[in-house]
């Protein structure tokens, strides 16, 4: 099947049709409107195979994932997602895999609202590659960025961490002493992340700085640290961690994967004190769990401090960067 035929075929009509959309894909470029008092809210993740994802991930999956990270970083700046353009680079063009990522992707795009508008398609020689940009509407001035945090404000993150590095790891075969009923308990937070937009959009104007945890615990909180001028300090017995994770910690398993690992797509997010009951609140209401895993201390040597049971521990930051 040739270019023209794949766009028309299966990525011509993907997602929720904004009223604020001009123009959609066909043309040379897409165009919408930005509704008076709002700012547009840019991002783009790629995802490469054997990189991102192993060599014959379902396409539901990739779909999935590839809007499920782009989703979350709308989440971590409070914008509400509308639009995306997609860059897809085939190898082949196998019709029924096409199909299948198209239509994943056109039911997730509409349960969080958001429109496909256009993209590029092209073939590679090399691998499949995904790439993603994702636009939403921020009402002007509320953005919710790395640079707010103060000291004494409290540090929260949502949901539970380590689960998807804990997966991952294991399908790396690094994790022998993971049972395979808890690792399948674990897997779909590798597999189908669920962003926090919602909870997001609902903290924007209370919360002092946030982001999404893509890169693991400790590296992200280094984030907030130096765009902040700050310091951090974490506790770790309070972290959020989901019964498998307990579990396996309890047959003698590492902390590491929620603390470095990677992948978690929750918030962490700095807010004043005086912000805690309508952020437990707004949580409670989603249905979500936010817990409050630290503090924020004037800038220091060490941006990030991780304590247990008020004793310092000394950490390497093993979080992830590319060309490492
Ligand atoms: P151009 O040659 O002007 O760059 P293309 O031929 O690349 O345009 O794409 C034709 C139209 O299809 C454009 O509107 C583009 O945005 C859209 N498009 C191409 N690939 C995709 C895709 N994978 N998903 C959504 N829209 C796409
Ligand atoms: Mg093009």
């Amino acid at each position: 099947m040739a270019e023209f035929s794949i766009i028309d075929k299966h990525f011509s009509a993907i997602g929720h049709a904004h009223e604020h959309t001009r123009l959609g894909v066909g043309d040379d470029a897409a165009i919408v409107a930005i509704p008076p008092g709002y700012e547009l809210a840019v991002s783009t993740d790629t995802m490469c195979e054997g990189t991102h994802f192993f060599a014959g991930t379902e396409p539901e999956l990739l779909a999935h994932k590839l809007l499920a990270v782009n989703l979350s970083d709308m989440a971590a700046m409070g914008a509400s997602p509308k639009w995306a353009t997609l860059a897809i680079s085939l190898v082949d063009s196998d019709e029924s895999w096409l199909a299948s990522f198209a239509n994943a992707f056109d039911q997730y795009s509409k349960a969080h609202e958001v429109q496909l508008i256009g993209g590029d398609t092209t073939q590679t020689e090399g691998c499949l590659t995904l790439s993603l940009t994702i636009m939403g509407l921020l009402p002007t001035g509320k953005r919710l960025t790395r640079s707010g945090a103060q000291p004494e404000d409290e540090v929260y993150c949502s949901g539970t961490l380590g689960d998807a590095a804990l997966a991952l790891s294991y399908l790396y075969d690094k994790e022998p002493q993971l049972s395979n009923t808890l690792f399948q308990q674990v897997l779909p937070a590798l597999h189908t992340p669920e962003p926090q937009v919602a909870l997001g959009e609902k903290i924007r104007d209370h919360a002092s700085a946030c982001l999404d945890i893509s890169d693991g615990l400790l590296g992200d909180c280094a984030h907030i640290a130096k765009h902040s001028n700050v310091s951090i300090r974490i506790d770790l017995e309070t972290l959020p961690l989901s019964p498998a994770y307990l579990a396996y910690l309890d047959q003698g398993g590492s902390i590491e994967h929620a603390l470095s690992g990677g992948d978690d797509y929750q918030l962490l997010f700095t807010a004043p004190p005086h912000a805690a009951p309508y952020l437990r609140q707004a949580a409670a209401e989603l249905g979500v769990t936010i817990t409050k895993i630290g503090t924020v201390n004037p800038a220091s040597d060490t941006p990030v401090q991780l304590f247990e049971n008020n004793k310092e521990k000394i950490v390497k930051n093993k979080s992830y960067q590319h060309f490492s």
